[in-house]
C-alpha cells in the first residue's frame, strides 16, 4: 500500500476493509434535493463534519444520504449509516446508533444481525478513545435530525 498519510500504521487496526471501502468510496454521498430531515455533525478534534439528509414514509426511513469530509473512519461511519437505515423505524435507527455507540466503547463486537455485525467494524475505536467520536459522529446527526435539531452535538 503506498500513499498512505503519516500514522497510518499505528491506526491500522481500525481501517478494517469495510471502512476501508467505505471510506475510499462512500455510498449516498450527495445532498438529497427533498428531504423530511436533516442534520450537522462537527467533531473538531478530528475535523470530521457530517451532514445528514432523511426522507420519510410511512412511519420509516425511505432513504439516508450524506455530505461530508473528514478521516476515514468518520465517513465510513456515515455512508454504512445511509446504507442500513433505510426502511428502519426511527426508533430502530436510533438503537442501532446507541448499539454501535456502546461497540465503540467497549470493543465488544455484537454480530446479532447482519447490519450489526458490519457496524461492528467500528468496534476498533475503542483502542483510541480520541477516535470514538469520529465514528459516532453520523449516528448523533442522525438522532439530532430525527429530534429537529439542525446541529448534533458530539458528546
Ligand atoms: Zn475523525
Amino acid at each position: 500500500m503506498t500513499g498512505q498519510a503519516a500514522g497510518f500504521e499505528e491506526l491500522r487496526d481500525l481501517y478494517q476493509e469495510v471502512i476501508l471501502d467505505h471510506g475510499r468510496k462512500p455510498r449516498n454521498h450527495f445532498r438529497m434535493e427533498v428531504f423530511d430531515a436533516s442534520a450537522r455533525g462537527d467533531n473538531p478534534m478530528c475535523g470530521d463534519r457530517v451532514e445528514l439528509f432523511l426522507a420519510l414514509a410511512d412511519g420509516h426511513i425511505s432513504k439516508a444520504s450524506f455530505l461530508g469530509r473528514g478521516c476515514a473512519i468518520s465517513q465510513a461511519s456515515a455512508s454504512l449509516l445511509t446504507e442500513l437505515v433505510p426502511g428502519l423505524t426511527p426508533g430502530e435507527a436510533r438503537a442501532m446508533g446507541t448499539r454501535l455507540r456502546e461497540m465503540a466503547k467497549t470493543g465488544v463486537r455484537d454480530g446479532s444481525t447482519p447490519a450489526l455485525e458490519r457496524l461492528s467494524a467500528l468496534s476498533g475505536v475503542h483502542e483510541f478513545p480520541s477516535r470514538v467520536k469520529c465514528a459516532t459522529l453520523a449516528w448523533h446527526a442522525l438522532d439530532a435530525a430525527l429530534d429537529g435539531s439542525k446541529e448534533a452535538s458530539s458528546e
